[in-house]
């Protein structure tokens, strides 16, 4: 196919690029088919979109003329994953690195005689890039397929805000579950010493820690945040892959957060008590036992799980309850 230089407008009989208006279907076509655009940089590429789409938003063309310039949708969504992950997961991390050097915020620390060292974070930080690269990256080539597979749209316009909103919150909620069964598996002895132990080398965690795991750990709770939106796309057929990757940085700052080992006056579990957050979490990680989920309260105190002193004082009342009416029944 011999592709003319000046795209847009193109009024040449013979060539093949066709006319600008098909081009522009292309791009707005359910499928972001890249390959009818001619080589060149990715300002070029966002330029000529923006010249004709005056109705995207700024995200929407970037969004086109990144699947554009790199011309191969795996390798794009790939990319695009990749970099997503790995930008957000350290830069979410280094203001709790910063937070650490600092004596000032050591009266939030949850177990304040335990302040990591910048080399035990580094250690941590070097284990989770090479979990990263070997573990997540062959595994993130093959979303885009997955996602293809499963019906998520890669295309434009991207959905409403608060088509997202409603979405990531079922998420949370499913992805909360899936997390509380496998955790708690995960702490059955044999699974435990086999698995879970790596995650728990740190008894008082922070926040590079949050993926410091076996990668076989890696692989079973991270499948419950990518499952949980493709089972929903499965099932309703609408799912936009934005929306997919806003909920991954979003859970991963769930998890990070939740790692901190802070607790501050304004943690959002005050504002929302059924919000897990680090002083759930880091309990689990000083006493390896109770508090499995992920982001909710719920499934630890219906199942009875709860480790907090709250729960620990009702589950010693219940005892005593019980111990009186035996008593009485002799
Ligand atoms: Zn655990
Ligand atoms: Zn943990």
């Amino acid at each position: 196919m011999r592709i003319c230089p000046p795209l847009f407008g193109c009024l040449e009989p013979s060539c093949m690029c066709l006319c600008f208006f098909s081009l522009i279907q292309d791009l707005l076509g359910t499928t972001m088919n890249s390959t009818v655009l001619p080589p060149g940089t990715f300002w070029g590429q966002y330029q000529d979109i923006t010249r004709f789409n005056t109705h995207l938003s700024v995200a929407e063309r970037l969004w086109v003329a990144w699947y554009a310039w790199v011309q191969n949708d795996v390798l794009a969504t790939g990319i695009m994953s990749f970099v997503i992950h790995e930008l957000f997961y350290f830069g979410r991390s280094l203001p709790w690195i910063f937070i650490d050097s600092l004596s000032f915020f050591k009266r939030y620390k949850i177990q304040s005689s335990k302040v990591p060292s910048l080399l035990e974070q580094w250690d941590c930080a070097k284990f989770v890039l090479l979990s990263h690269f070997t573990v997540e990256l062959p595994q993130i080539w093959l979303f885009h397929p997955t996602a293809q597979f499963c019906g998520l749209s890669t295309s434009i316009p991207f959905p409403s805000p608060w088509t997202m909103i409603y979405q990531i919150a079922i998420f949370f909620v499913m992805e909360d579950t899936w997390h509380y069964s496998f955790h708690r598996a995960l702490h059955w002895g044999p699974l435990y010493k086999a698995i879970h132990k790596i995650h728990h080398q740190y008894s008082a965690p922070f926040g590079l820690a949050a993926e410091y795991a076996s990668p076989i750990e890696v692989m079973i709770l991270g499948f419950g945040t990518v499952s949980c939106p493709i089972l929903w796309c499965a099932f309703t057929g609408n799912l936009h892959i934005l929306t997919m990757y806003i909920w991954i940085v979003l859970r991963l700052f769930q998890a990070i957060d939740a790692h901190s080992g802070y607790e501050f006056p304004c943690s959002l579990h005050h504002f929302l008590p059924f919000w897990a957050g680090a002083d759930h979490h880091d309990l689990h990680h000083e006493k390896f036992i109770g508090n499995y989920s992920s982001s909710f309260r719920w499934w630890d105190y219906l199942l009875d799980t709860e480790y907090t002193p709250d729960a620990l004082k009702r589950r010693r009342g219940k005892k005593v309850k019980a111990k009186k009416t035996e008593d009485t029944m002799i």
